[in-house]
């Protein structure tokens, strides 16, 4: 490619959160992540469900 742009990176993060406490835990996005998704159950609250809140990317420079 002849006009070649500087890459953007873009770091894609997950949300997590228990539907139960609300607790939210941010982390490095997987491969298979969707929103919604329910993950593991909350060891924060030990009865509520872990799912995926949000997705998004964050810029490196
Ligand atoms: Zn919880």
């Amino acid at each position: 490619m002849i006009f070649r742009k500087k890459k953007e990176v873009l770091d894609p993060y997950s949300i997590e959160q228990c539907t139960s406490c609300n607790k939210t835990n941010k982390r490095q996005f997987k491969e298979g992540d969707f929103i919604f998704k329910t993950m593991e159950k909350c060891t924060s609250c030990g009865s509520g469900q872990i799912i995926i809140s949000k997705i998004f990317g964050e810029l490196i420079k």
